[in-house]
């Protein structure tokens, strides 16, 4: 069997530490690290090692063995400078997989440019997520991919209840795909095309922003 991958998560306020928590609960190995004694001791028993440590100081990295771990979050927030550091230092170090927590756009190139493999903007995000489930009473939830690709969750249309999903014709019409349907428990991935789109139906659906925004303005 493939060895598990191996986590550190580095800053442990309310992002780092409900993705410390989440990947612990999944069944992973994590290394919670934050230079906070408090931060620390309140996710002991979520975590199966913590550490309390500044990951701006190369020597404390060094002697975590942070490089042999597969993904490093750097979830520190409020200390760009912090945030910054540590994230260069892991890359000098040679870790895999760096995930950096991101304040907005300018931080977020920064972080790019100094090797993050993947920077997130957890609050910029779900914002969007929020305002979508907002203006449109049909969305569940929305992932912006990509700037013209996204994810949605939608509860069926009005206009395409009793419809298959072939005489609905999203790809053609929209742009989009069904990915998958939920009715109750059951989960149809992916949905035939004869299916028919009941009202209590939840459909995910993935393809190009403009059409899923046509689909969000049913609701
Ligand atoms: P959130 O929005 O996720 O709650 P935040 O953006 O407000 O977090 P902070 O609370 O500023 O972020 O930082 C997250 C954690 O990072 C804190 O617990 C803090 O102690 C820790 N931290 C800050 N600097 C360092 C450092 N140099 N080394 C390790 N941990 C650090």
């Amino acid at each position: 069997m493939a060895k598990k991958k191996q986590f550190a998560v580095i800053g442990l306020g309310r992002f780092g530490f409900s993705v410390a928590q989440t990947l612990a609960k999944a069944g992973y190995d994590v290394l919670a690290i934050d230079s906070n004694e408090e931060s620390v001791q309140g996710i002991s028993e979520f975590v199966s090692h913590v550490v309390q440590a500044d990951t701006t100081d190369e020597n404390s990295l060094k002697a975590l063995g942070i490089r042999n771990f597969d993904v490093v979050v750097v979830a520190i927030g409020e200390n760009v400078q912090a945030n910054i550091l540590t994230t260069l230092l892991l890359k000098e170090l040679g870790v895999p997989y760096i995930v950096a927590k991101a304040k907005n756009e300018l931080h977020g190139k920064m972080l790019a440019k100094l090797g993050a493999d993947r920077v997130v903007y957890p609050e910029r995000d779900m914002g969007v997520r929020v305002a979508h489930n907002l203006v449109s009473s049909n969305v569940m939830d929305y992932i912006a991919l990509s700037p013209n690709l996204s994810l949605v969750e939608v509860s069926a249309p009005k206009p395409l209840i009793g419809k298959s999903l072939a005489e609905a014709n999203l790809r053609a019409k929209y742009g989009v795909n069904v990915v998958a349907m939920k009715r109750g428990d059951q989960l149809m991935v992916p949905p035939m095309p004869s299916e028919k789109i009941l009202e209590e139906d939840v459909m995910i659906i993935v393809g190009a922003s403009a059409g899923v925004q046509k689909l969000e303005d049913f609701g």
